[in-house]
């Protein structure tokens, strides 16, 4: 049996490899070029995401270069208001959240897709779905087309597969949030690997965390660290209902 792939992201070539795995015939379609899918900046993975992706690729290979997932919450004061202590969550759950770069990520699934012999075909921005006897064909907007037993959408939050299908469902909605977030090497003495400090004020809050990239860097007073800076301008109310030590994970 054959499936198409529509996205690859995250979940496209994740889903493509466990198609493989039970013997289905699989193809990826993609719309960016292969050389545009270094965008992102960070993904979040807790234990759950881990031990999933533990399936497809070498969780030691997204450790060359991540930031721990504790975070310390900070008011405007410097006063520390909150912390998520993931520390445990190993021996709990064998896996500790980590934050790393959303390209390497996928970077490493289609690398992963790849040595399976799934064929990923980049520049294909799907267009049209159509429902036919015994399957679907889909077509791109570079005039392709591909006919298969089924297709699993993986195209993200403004997927074509889900207004082609179901046209009436609510799309998503800017709810008046914006982030933003750049990796900088820094000198100095920049904070050295470990929590991410999440400062708050009134309107806006501003994050960041140094990678374990290159631990002994902190010994070389003019050696650049790798550092992972995010801006994030939204109301965080909640994180001042809370008193340092009552979050719990
Ligand atoms: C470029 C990019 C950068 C991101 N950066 C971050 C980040 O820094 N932090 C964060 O938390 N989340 C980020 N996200 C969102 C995050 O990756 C996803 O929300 C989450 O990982 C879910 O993954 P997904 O595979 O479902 O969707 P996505 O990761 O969004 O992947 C969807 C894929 O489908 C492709 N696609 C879309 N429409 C079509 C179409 N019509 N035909 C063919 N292919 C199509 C997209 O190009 C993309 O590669 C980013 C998403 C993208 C696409």
């Amino acid at each position: 049996m054959n499936a198409i792939i529509i996205g690859a992201g995250i979940a496209g070539p994740a889903m493509a490899i466990a198609l493989k795995r039970l013997g289905m015939g699989v193809t990826l379609y993609e719309a960016r070029e292969e050389n545009e899918m270094g965008g992102g900046v960070f993904l979040g993975l807790t234990p759950n995401g881990l031990n999933v992706l533990k399936e497809f690729i070498d969780i030691d290979q997204l450790k060359g270069d991540y930031t721990a997932g504790t975070m310390e919450f900070y008011n405007a004061r410097n006063k520390c208001i909150g912390r998520f202590d993931t520390r445990d969550q190993a021996r709990k759950y064998g896996a500790e959240t980590i934050q790393v770069k959303r390209a390497r990520v996928s970077e490493l699934l289609r690398q992963a897709a790849a040595r399976q012999g799934i064929g990923i075909r980049y520049g294909h921005r799907l267009n049209c779905l159509t429902e036919r006897a015994g399957g679907v064909e889909a077509s791109f907007d570079n005039g392709h087309s591909h006919a298969a037993a089924f297709l699993i959408a993986c195209d993200g939050i403004h997927s074509a597969c889900r207004a082609a299908l179901f046209p009436d469902a609510p799309g998503p909605v800017y709810t008046q949030q914006l982030s933003t977030g750049a990796m900088m090497r820094m000198s100095g003495s920049p904070p050295g690997f470990g929590a991410i400090k999440m400062v708050f004020g009134e309107r806006a809050f501003f994050a960041y965390a140094a990678s374990n990239h290159n631990p002994l860097a902190t010994f070389f007073r003019d050696l650049m660290l790798r550092h992972f800076i995010r801006f994030e301008k939204r109301k965080m109310d909640w994180v001042y209902r809370y008193r340092p030590g009552s979050i719990a994970l």
